[in-house]
């Protein structure tokens, strides 16, 4: 892994409706993450957090809340991924909600040919404006970069989608719409539900995942904070009981930081004002520290 690290927060709420998340970047960088990766030996750059447009009166939208807005954002946010990508800086990005993934991704996935996308989640975020029950982006955030999705959020790829289906891994999967299971089925995507977990245990989860993505060039992770189960992580707008334990997760990265090559992570949903004295914040950094190698002993 690079030892030059590039930190960026996205205090980015309006992919969804619940106030707070916006402060994650806050929570995560107040819980020491800057701290533990120097301690590791990083040189880490702190870009500070991204500007981004505030639950200002504007016109919220049915299919789409706050569609442009979170194209604005995502706009801004791929360009400066790919800044940090041309600087060949390890960019670590702390959301925020998940709809930053559209940016992130979408910068990121121009300095390779074969992405492969870790997608740590409860949920698959595989839903369109027509399928969502929502309306919230952050549910979309994985449809759109596979180039399903309204235009001005497709685009921001640049024309071609940002990734390809035979690409991604979702694990931890349990609250999947029925919209998003269709698209499961028809496009392939590999998928971990929590039934996998459980039947396979998260080492032979990891083991698969690495072979499974091993012809691509470049793997980027996204851990949305609600793939944990609610215990662990109880600061996230749309908890789901039965998910991954503290145990799992760090499991997961520390077998991520000794076999799979990540080139790129994203920590998102953290929402300090549903949290318990910041303990989702703190599961997320230390999560980082051992995606970063560090070791118990
Ligand atoms: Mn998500
Ligand atoms: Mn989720
Ligand atoms: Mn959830």
């Amino acid at each position: 892994m690079l030892k030059n690290l590039s930190m960026l927060g996205v205090p980015l709420d309006l992919g969804q409706n619940r106030r707070g998340v916006d402060m994650g970047p806050s929570a995560i960088r107040y819980a020491g993450v800057l701290e533990r990766l120097q301690a590791l030996g990083y040189q880490v750059q702190d870009h500070g957090d991204l500007t981004v447009p505030k639950r200002y009166d504007q016109d919220i939208g049915e299919d789409l809340q706050h569609l442009q807005a979170v194209v604005e954002t995502n706009r801004r946010l791929a360009k400066k991924m790919d800044e940090m990508m041309s600087a060949d800086a390890f960019p670590l990005v702390f959301g925020g909600d998940h709809s930053i993934s559209i940016g992130t991704l979408a910068g990121i996935s121009q300095h390779y040919q074969n992405l492969g996308v870790i997608w740590y989640d409860a949920h698959g975020d595989l839903n369109t404006a027509e399928t969502s029950p929502s309306g919230n982006i952050h549910g979309m955030p994985l449809a759109v970069s596979l180039g399903r999705g309204h235009d001005s959020l497709t685009e921001i790829a640049g024309g071609l989608p940002a990734i390809k289906p035979e690409n991604v891994v979702i694990i931890g999967a349990r609250a999947l719409d029925a919209a998003e299971k269709t698209l499961i089925q028809e496009s392939g995507l590999k998928v971990f539900t929590m039934h996998e977990v459980d039947r396979l245990g998260m080492s032979e989860v990891m083991t698969q995942t690495n072979a499974y993505l091993s012809h691509c060039d470049g793997i980027h992770l996204s851990l949305d904070l609600d793939g944990l189960d609610p215990i662990d992580a109880p600061g996230v707008g749309t908890p789901v009981v039965g998910g991954l334990t503290y145990r799992e997760s760090h499991l997961a990265m520390e077998m991520l930081a000794e076999t799979t090559d990540i080139t790129s992570c994203e920590f998102v949903e953290v929402n300090p004002i549903l949290d318990e004295k910041n303990k989702t914040a703190e599961a997320a950094v230390a999560l980082i520290g051992s995606l970063f190698g560090e070791k118990i002993k």
